[in-house]
């Protein structure tokens, strides 16, 4: 089989097992039942869809809204506004008066950290309005052409021509917003292959996107080049770019802190071991899962859109098929 084919199939693989994974997801934050055959992105989006939209003052002239998908940060100046991640399309008007709201000034530029519909649903809105859109160059390849991620389901890309990222970056770039100097960086795939980690200087906030959501286990998009061995590198170089006073902004979930970032790093550490060894000891996905590797982390990390079990499955899987799994 020539790399090509490999190719073909590890990536048939994925969506096959994907599917799986959809199917037999079961966990849902804030005391939910699980509902049988709802995928993860079906229960996310109905929680995006009714939860209210939170104002959250971080530092001058810098806010956090949560609640219409992944959480959404803004830094106004004197004249203008920046905004990181625009929320699910179905939300934008009330997304848009909060942000005016807030800062009194008009919407400039935006940054995307990933390409996932609850952190670009307001490119549409606004692009159309000429908001320059700024993204790791591989956002916008996602966004112009067909997306088929079973987990995350709801966006098939082809994203209309003004959504799409106008300015892009490959591995860091910077730019300044009022007094605030601003970093985007991308460590490698980790989430997804088209990561943006934001930091805000003087200010000392984070914006890390879905590498972290608080305080659930991730969603690794394994069928976007994510892996196990990406997060914690990208991680890694999160936890060496901050100090114990940085407020750090999820993708989704309360604004957290260093410490809480090393706790969900040496968790994923922990968890990679084990699956490791079940890999090693020749187990299948479905022993795997049937080893509870992480039942000692669950009441923590468990309960929010990836349940234990699908963890575990995305897990397995980002070890014994990815192509950067001894990164
Ligand atoms: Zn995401």
């Amino acid at each position: 089989m020539n790399i090509l084919q490999n190719m073909r199939f590890s990536f048939a693989f994925i969506q096959a097992l994907l599917c799986t994974l959809v199917m037999s997801a079961t966990a849902w934050p804030a005391g939910g039942q699980a509902r049988t055959g709802e995928t993860v992105i079906q229960k996310a989006t109905e929680q995006f869809e009714s939860s209210p939209l939170q104002t959250s003052y971080l530092d001058k002239g810098i806010w956090m809204f949560s609640g219409d998908g992944g959480n959404v940060t803004t830094i106004a100046d004197q004249g203008s506004t920046l905004v990181i991640d625009s929320g699910v399309a179905s939300r934008i008007s009330e997304l848009s008066d909060a942000i005016f709201k807030a800062t009194s000034r008009p919407v400039t530029r935006l940054i995307n950290t990933h390409w996932h519909f609850d952190h670009t649903g307001g490119n549409v809105y606004f692009g159309s309005l000429s908001v320059n859109i700024i993204s790791q160059e591989n956002v916008k390849n996602r966004l112009e052409s067909a997306q088929d991620v079973p987990f995350i389901g709801l966006r098939d890309g082809y994203y209309p021509p003004q959504a799409l990222p106008t300015v892009t970056y490959s591995s860091s770039m910077t730019l300044n917003q009022g007094g605030q100097h601003v970093t985007l960086a991308n460590y490698g795939p980790a989430h997804t292959d088209g990561d943006t980690i934001i930091f805000i200087s003087p200010a000392n906030v984070a914006v890390v996107g879905d590498i972290f959501s608080n305080p659930f286990y991730p969603i690794i998009d394994l069928a976007s080049a994510g892996s196990i061995d990406g997060m914690i590198h990208s991680l890694d170089q999160i936890l060496a770019q901050t100090d114990a006073q940085t407020k750090i902004v999820p993708g989704h979930g309360p604004i957290a802190t260093r410490s809480d970032l090393w706790d969900y790093r040496d968790m994923l550490v922990q968890v990679r071991q084990r699956i490791k060894a079940l890999v090693e000891a020749g187990k299948t996905i479905d022993e795997a899962v049937a080893a509870a590797p992480t039942k000692e982390f669950d009441a923590k990390w468990g309960r929010g859109y990836v349940s234990p079990d699908v963890f575990v499955r995305i897990v397995f899987t980002s070890l014994t098929h990815s192509g950067n799994a001894n990164r």
